[in-house]
């Protein structure tokens, strides 16, 4: 047998689950210590001779990657070639939406989609209440899902709007996202199992991440580094790249190099006086302008 392509769908410390073109499952090592497959990577590899471990030769080019800086200033890569990001805001805690618009400023940046999930409803006991910040991610073209985890409620429409996606959940700590996910993986969760089992490196292991098939199609890549992601942000001219509105109305700006801050002729700051762009959204992207700044001075080294 020679070398075939597949898919990474868990990764423990230096050893990998992986599903080869033809389904099967097997666990892997890596062949030196140059390459860094992650959950979610197309690589390539060949059987041992009298093992049962395969062996990962290369990676494929990924079509977009999760990243974050780690705490020694590296660029850590936690996922790739992902569809959709969900972000996660509940009735409580209370949202942060800036949290929530840098995510989505993530996603944008990363080239993948976004929806938002404004969970446990359940808590506004039969009010009907309009939250005005979902409105205004409607209104930019991101779908908005309402649900509650506990009570099963507004799941089967998330698990429809995620079929044949690979997802990645993620939002502040406590808004629910591994009922989310437990909710949307139901009848997988026995193969989480498996695959840990599987990896014959005992029950204890720690999975560092795992890629869940969904019963829809799609998958959700689940770990603790996924969910308590917080965005690496590069370069101020990034940040109106990540704010769909703002990037729009930055094509009517008088200046080609306007940062939509005290220029004039800027149609953000034109959108925002007219209310067509969210002043709140407005305010968001001035807060990651300001600390991409910050971070290129070297005044900045870690999240939020
Ligand atoms: P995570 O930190 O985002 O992964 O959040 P968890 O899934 O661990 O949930 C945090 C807490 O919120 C737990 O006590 C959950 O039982 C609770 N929780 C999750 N979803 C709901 C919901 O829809 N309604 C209510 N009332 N509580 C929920
Ligand atoms: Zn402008």
């Amino acid at each position: 047998m020679s070398a075939q392509s597949a898919t990474v769908i868990a990764t423990y410390s230096r050893r990998m689950g992986l599903r080869l073109a033809n389904g099967d499952e097997v666990n892997a090592r890596i062949k030196g210590k140059r390459i860094k497959p992650v959950c979610g990577d197309e690589v390539s590899a060949e059987p041992i001779e009298n093992e049962a471990d395969w062996l990962i030769t290369s990676i494929n080019e990924r079509r977009n990657e999760l990243t974050r800086p780690n705490m020694r200033g590296q660029v850590e890569v936690l996922a790739a070639n992902v569809d959709t990001l969900v972000v996660v805001a509940s009735v409580a805690p209370l949202p942060d939406w800036y949290i929530v618009d840098r995510y989505l400023c993530a996603a944008e940046l990363m080239g993948v989609d976004s929806i938002v999930v404004f969970n446990k409803t359940d808590l506004l006991a039969g009010h009907d209440i309009e939250i005005p910040e979902l409105q205004e991610y409607r209104d930019i073209g991101i779908p908005v899902f309402e649900c509650s985890a506990e009570k099963g409620k507004g799941i089967r429409k998330i698990r429809k709007a995620l079929a044949n996606q690979r997802t990645i959940v993620v939002g502040q700590s406590g808004v629910g996202k591994s009922s989310i996910i437990n909710k949307l993986i139901e009848d997988s969760r026995q193969r989480v199992a498996d695959i840990s089992s599987k990896s014959g490196e005992g029950r204890h292991t720690t999975v560092n991440s795992v890629m869940i098939p969904l019963r829809s199609g799609g998958a959700v890549i689940d770990s603790p580094g996924v969910r308590d992601y917080a965005p690496a942000l590069t370069s101020s001219n990034d940040a109106a790249i990540g704010f769909r509105e703002i990037a729009e109305a930055a094509h009517s700006c008088r200046f080609a190099n306007c940062r939509h801050l005290r220029e004039p002729g800027c149609a953000v700051k034109d959108g925002v006086d007219a209310e067509t762009i969210s002043y709140r959204r407005y305010e968001s992207f001035k807060r990651v302008v300001n600390l991409t700044e910050k971070l290129a001075d070297g005044k900045y080294s870690g999240r939020a």
